[in-house]
């Protein structure tokens, strides 16, 4: 079956087995879950038992690219995983740029389900229709770069390459994949699950044409976007998210020493300017066709080999959590530690959220040098590559901080729960609640656990007032961020910005389909509410929609000095109960049976 915008065809693969088939699905089922996080969403519901450990044979990976992949749409090139985390134990969707999705598109595909696990390492390569489970012995081990670099030269560069590093290998719970070297699935540990399945690389060729249902409709509102695109004047141009530093510890958000503060007093050395001077090559490897190209190469001397230079691909959220969470001012150091986590595999906020946390632990003796090995104060670069190169092969206290900062503070015991900041189990992003209105409830209510791409709360005004009366704007906010995941369109075209309205038309344009502006709320909501039930299934309740004690503490110094992330804990109650009546869920955040039957869900 072929639909335009949509191929119509899901590729199921067994690597137990070795064996693989195509499904279809009916149209109905595309128009309600649009793609990318919405249908992975209806495909592990659909596909995963409750309970399962994520990284089990039976966990179920599935890569996906959207209805308006591989079409000339405004930065519409990246692409989506869902699975079962092994972080969290609860559903994960996590987004990146590279060529993978394109490729998926073009060989025919809406998703690739994988399942079982392979009994060697071993590579998964998908050319167009032939599917094949090849031996990775030789690469097994080997960093993320040298992966990618050698896959490339065995295939060619007509495939694009999504490999994992030996964090992945060692199932370090939040060890990320990557795609073509410079995107990662960062977040969750997807990771951890290829290396579970002994995949080392998934290898894709796609060759077929993409059509659409209004090429001309899409390609105007390219046009438009990047006319808009090019009367801007602001620093993420020039400087990608690296300028928002400044931005974020003027609010106090900056997180500062494991989070006990969000204004950091070094960060003009962490400039962007400062640093693109010093380092920068120009922005390239950025995602196929995106006018905005942010992703940006810095050259730094090889911290493994320092006669050779590389490259450092580095995003604010790594220069938050590397940097000013474990108190680094250096930038070179910042930029080293990048690399190094990024060829092992290692999502940078949650690894910066556990040294940072292991650095206070340390700190205020809940941790001896005799347990940890070495030394590890705040600022201190050194320990903190040791600690990450530990974490990666899982030795000595490695192996405990490789299970996350919730389950390590569980092994740790000794009161380290009071240290670790996480959502459900994922490592706070590099925004500290405590400094903006409304974040603290976003976080909490995250269906992945705290992270800043589920909603953006419309101010920079301070947490002093009640965050109630602020609740409806916020959900608006996430719903547009849950479409924009399953169109698969980029967060950062917030920057020209793009409309809901250009954005149904896309999807029309792309899909033949006719939604409304009503239709795409809804579909929003139904994604978020099917999501809800999954998570459910695994055990979250009201309970888990929640902040972690140092993010309840006052901050003590800078813009933000006095703020907690609400104003009162009966803010935070009246909120995510308002937060549930907006979503049609009960007072512990279960969908009413009302809801799922206005939403289709009821049969689910
Ligand atoms: S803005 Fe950046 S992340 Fe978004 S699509 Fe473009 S290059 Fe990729």
């Amino acid at each position: 079956m072929s639909r335009i915008g949509w191929n119509g065809q899901i590729l199921w693969v067994d690597l137990s087995s070795g064996e693989h088939r195509t499904d279809s699905l009916d149209g109905e089922t595309y128009r309600q879950f649009i793609g990318g996080k919405g249908l992975g969403a209806y495909l592990l519901y659909r596909h995963l038992g409750a309970n399962i450990d994520p990284l089990s044979a039976d966990n179920i990976l599935i890569l996906l690219s959207g209805p308006l992949q591989g079409l000339p749409g405004p930065s519409v090139g990246r692409w989506s995983v869902v699975t079962k985390s092994p972080l969290t134990g609860i559903f994960l969707d996590s987004h990146c740029g590279g060529a993978t999705g394109r490729d998926i598109k073009k060989a025919g595909y809406d998703a690739i389900c994988i399942k079982g696990a392979c009994s060697e390492p071993s590579i998964l390569v998908i050319d167009n229709n032939e599917v094949s489970i090849r031996p990775a012995s030789k690469y097994w081990g080997k960093g993320v770069y040298a992966t990618t670099n050698l896959l490339h030269e065995g295939y060619g560069d007509g495939f694009s390459v999504y490999a994992i590093g030996p964090a992945g290998e060692n199932k370090v719970r939040y060890a990320t994949a990557c795609c073509e070297i410079a995107h990662q699935t960062g977040r969750g540990g997807i990771g951890a699950v290829l290396g579970s399945k002994k995949i080392k690389a998934i290898v894709v060729r796609g060759t077929n044409s993409v059509p659409a249902h209004d090429i001309d409709l899409i390609r105007s509102i390219n046009r438009k976007y990047i006319a808009d695109w090019k009367t801007l004047d602001i620093d993420f141009k020039k400087y990608g998210t690296r300028h928002l530093v400044e931005i974020a510890n003027h609010v106090g958000q900056f997180p500062t020493r494991n989070w006990q503060n969000g204004y950091f007093d070094e960060f003009e050395e962490l400039s962007h300017i400062k640093m693109e001077q010093e380092y920068g090559v120009g922005n390239h490897h950025s995602c196929p066709h995106c006018v905005m190209r942010c992703t940006h190469a810095f050259s730094i001397p090889d911290p493994n080999d320092g006669s050779r230079r590389v490259e450092s691909m580095i995003e604010y959220e790594t220069l938050g959590l590397l940097g000013g969470n474990l108190g680094i001012s250096d930038p070179l150091a910042v930029l080293q530690l990048n690399y190094i986590c990024d060829d092992l595999g290692l999502d940078t906020i949650s690894a910066g959220a556990v040294i940072g946390f292991a650095m206070e632990a340390y700190e205020r003796g809940m941790l001896s040098k005799s347990e940890i090995g070495f030394e590890i104060g705040f600022g201190d670069a050194n320990a903190a590559a040791k600690m990450v190169s530990l974490i990666s092969s899982r030795s000595d206290i490695g192996d405990t901080l490789a299970e996350g900062v919730r389950r390590a503070a569980e092994m740790l015991g000794k009161g380290t729960g009071e240290l670790a900041v996480h959502v459900k189990g994922l490592e706070v992003p590099a925004w500290d609640p405590r400094g903006r209105l409304g974040q603290g409830l976003l976080y909490a209510t995250g269906d992945i656990g705290a992270s800043h791409l589920r909603g953006w709360p419309p101010t920079s005004d301070p947490p002093d007032r009640p965050a109630v009366d602020f609740v409806e704007k916020l959900l608006s906010s996430r719903f547009e961020k849950t479409l924009k995941d399953s169109m698969i369109i980029c967060h950062f075209t917030n920057r020209v910005p793009i409309t809901m309205e250009q954005m149904r038309a896309l999807l029309n344009g792309a899909t033949g389909a006719d939604y409304t502006l009503s239709d795409l709320e809804t579909a929003a909501r139904r994604i978020e509410t099917l999501i809800r039930l999954f998570n459910i299934r695994e055990g979250i309740s009201r309970r888990d929609d929640t902040l972690p004690p140092r993010l309840w503490e006052p901050q003590t110094h800078g813009p933000r000095k006095g703020m907690r992330s609400f104003v009162s804990k009966d803010d935070f109650e009246e909120s995510l109960s308002r937060y549930y009546q907006l979503m049609g869920w009960d007072s512990m955040g279960i969908p009413k049976e009302d809801t799922l039957k206005q939403l289709g869900l009821a049969s689910q």
